[in-house]
């Protein structure tokens, strides 16, 4: 579909969904709307000849589809992936069968810095041990000089979530960083980093803009991730505090905070709803609420705490309009607050995806 369908699509879907609360403006598109993924993931596995392949999951089943190369995705880690595949036979690197749990590679996952160009390569395994490992790390660099670090993922369960819980550093520290709207930020393998920087950077510059900040408030960023909103409104507010529930992100957060000097910034490993919740029992105040939910969108208990806690403006980003919705009807449907305006971001071109900001205020 060409890109200009794809945006009037788009826009059409958030005003279906969201239109009835207020305002929306016209989307947030890409000039180049090419490659701009910068988290690859490959799953391995072998075809019906029982030859490796590597590439994505054909929709619905757990057919491995090869992909060489693709629209969306970085060109430098489409060719790093390829290269673990012409590796794999020389190393003897068996590929991880899913229903015997034998072998060893399951995914390659590649993320790139756009900022900083740094790259880093995560090898999910089945099992922890990698044959030959250190022969095969430094043949990987060699051939790819750019990549800055290795990390080992090692998932033994039966799962569709692509990483496991324990790892080792192979090569380099560890992590990545990157720079968004003039902050520099450390990603580890599995913590969230938003998939395409540029429009990040769009998004966060609305979101922000949408606050409206004087200087003073305390502002709550939920579902912080590694820290990007918090630290990027940290210098334009009196306080923040972030809440994240996956502990790599918030070690990350707290890390970013300090190395950006953000003095005024708290991170909490909580669930965001159950944090809240808290902060409402305990009587405590914000002036602004950031929200920023994974597709599946806020809980019942998160949307019950913002009606408890009561902040004068709300900043929903969303990566799914859905969700984004049904939360608006509890927010907004009932009287509570009111939808300002609202714009979509076009973060994922060449997919249905969409993602958005809408500026809530509460009602007097
Ligand atoms: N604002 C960040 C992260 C957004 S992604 C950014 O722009 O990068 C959503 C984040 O919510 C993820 O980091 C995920 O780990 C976190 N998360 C998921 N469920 C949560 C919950 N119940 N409570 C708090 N954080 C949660």
């Amino acid at each position: 579909m060409p890109y200009a369908e794809q945006l009037e699509r788009k826009q059409k879907t958030v005003e279906d969904l969201i239109g009835q609360y207020g305002r929306v403006d016209p989307i947030l598109r890409m000039k180049n709307p090419d490659h701009y993924r910068g988290k690859v993931t490959s799953v391995f596995g072998r075809d019906r000849k029982g030859r490796p392949v590597c590439g994505i999951y054909r929709a619905g089943t757990h057919e491995v589809v090869p992909v060489k190369a693709c629209r969306l995705e970085d060109l430098r880690a489409d060719r790093i992936i390829q290269t673990v595949y012409a590796l794999i036979d020389s190393f003897k690197i068996r590929i991880y069968d899913e229903d015997t749990g034998v072998g060893v590679l399951r995914y390659v996952q590649v993320r790139t810095a756009r900022a900083t160009r740094q790259i880093m390569v995560t090898l999910v395994t089945g099992g922890a041990v990698i044959p030959s490992s250190k022969k095969f790390v430094n043949a990987l660099v060699r051939r790819h000089p750019e990549i800055t670090t290795i990390v080992q993922n090692i998932n033994d369960r039966q799962t569709t979530m692509v990483l496991g819980d324990r790892e080792k550093t192979l090569y380099g520290p560890g992590y990545i960083e990157d720079v968004l709207c003039g902050k520099r930020f450390r990603i580890s393998s599995r913590s969230f980093y938003q998939v395409n920087s540029l429009q990040t950077e769009k998004l966060y510059n609305v979101a922000l803009d949408y606050a409206g900040f004087s200087g003073k408030e305390k502002i709550l960023d939920a579902y912080c991730g590694i820290g990007t909103i918090s630290i990027i409104a940290s210098d334009r507010c009196r306080e923040v505090i972030g809440v994240e529930l996956n502990p790599d992100a918030v070690r990350d957060a707290k890390y970013n905070a300090s190395a950006n000097g953000a003095e005024n910034v708290r991170f909490y490993h909580n669930d965001a709803g159950r944090f809240m919740m808290d902060m409402a029992s305990k009587g405590e105040k914000v002036d602004i609420l950031f929200l920023d939910p994974p597709r599946s969108g806020a809980s019942d208990e998160f949307l019950n705490a913002v009606l408890a806690l009561g902040p004068g403006k709300v900043v929903y980003i969303s990566c799914e309009p859905e969700t984004m919705a049904r939360d608006l009807d509890v927010l907004c449907g009932r009287g509570a607050y009111r939808m300002k305006k609202a714009v979509p971001v076009d973060m994922f071109p060449y997919t249905v995806g969409v993602e958005c900001v809408a500026l809530l205020q509460k009602a007097f």
